[in-house]
């Protein structure tokens, strides 16, 4: 089977050095298996997602020599996608709506999970009122059950045995985004054909949960390439406000200044970085 991989970005924000390094390993490693890569735009973050944001993120793709291999794809138009899928779930008896608020989920959370603090599950039995909007939430207990044991192979950590539990009742439809993350992800992996899937390590932890998507909805199931990360000298990945400003490690501020974009992507494969930024496989902070 034909090596397939992707680069995601959310165009919630400008892209940086750490970014432009995720899109080189995923480029990379289509090009050396003679393979497809794909460029995906995840604009489903109604709250966070601006148009503008996309034609910039693909000019500084553009920029560094990379490009989709076929049209890109952009979760907006794939939402009666993630609408099926979720009613399936639904009909499996697998999700239950939920009107908690962040705070009152905060006040009443008895665990910490990988995302934040675990859903005490309060609304899980409960008849909710129809006038209110809600989130969809998945039974994790239940859909564990009905996947039973599962695991995944990355590509350099090798088998790992998914622990989806950890992450509790998890939202998979929001009142302002018509899927999660997760969902959108795994549904769009699926649909592309995504044999490898490569981002960075601070996503490692939420393939558990695809995994238990993938099957619950049976899809296919890649493998996955979680490749380390840029960070700072404190150990913490570069942030969103890398993007822009003085520091110089924003991808279009430096399109703009006429810098080179393909002796850019060279120093990332040669693994030159600017000074105090190095590649870490684990993080100090949370992602
Ligand atoms: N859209 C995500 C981000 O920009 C990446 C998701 C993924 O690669 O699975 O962080």
């Amino acid at each position: 089977m034909s090596t397939v991989t992707r680069f995601a970005p959310s165009p919630n924000g400008p892209l940086h050095l750490g970014h432009a390094y995720s899109a080189v390993v995923a480029h990379d490693l289509a090009r050396e298996a003679g393979g497809t890569f794909l460029i995906r735009i995840e604009d489903i973050d109604g709250a966070r997602s601006r148009p503008e944001w996309i034609a910039e993120h693909l000019a500084d793709l553009a920029w560094l020599g990379i490009e989709s291999d076929r049209p890109v794809v952009r979760q907006s138009e794939r939402l009666a996608t993630y609408d099926a899928a979720l009613e399936r779930l639904k009909a499996d008896g697998l999700l239950y709506p939920c009107r908690c608020t962040r705070a009152e989920i905060a006040a009443a959370a008895r665990e910490e999970g990988p995302e934040g603090p675990v859903y005490p599950g309060t609304c899980k039995g409960r008849e909710i009122p129809s006038d209110r909007p809600w989130a969809w939430r998945l039974d994790m207990d239940a859909a564990i059950e009905r996947a039973g044991e599962l695991d995944w192979e990355d590509a350099l950590a090798g088998t790992i045995v998914a622990r989806p539990v950890r992450f509790g009742d998890v939202v998979l439809a929001r009142k302002d985004a018509p899927a999660s993350y997760h969902l959108a992800a795994t549904l769009d992996d699926a649909a592309q054909g995504v044999t490898l899937v490569t981002r960075g390590a601070d996503l490692f932890d939420a393939t558990d949960i695809h995994r238990l998507l993938q099957e619950l909805l049976g899809l296919p199931v890649p493998r996955w390439h979680h490749h380390a990360l840029l960070v700072e000298e404190d150990g913490r990945k570069l942030a969103k406000r890398r993007g822009s400003g003085e520091e110089g490690f924003g991808l279009a501020d430096r399109r703009r200044a006429g810098e080179d974009g393909q002796t850019v992507a060279a120093a990332l494969r040669a693994g030159h970085f600017p000074a105090g930024i190095t590649l870490s496989q684990s993080l100090s902070g949370a992602p």
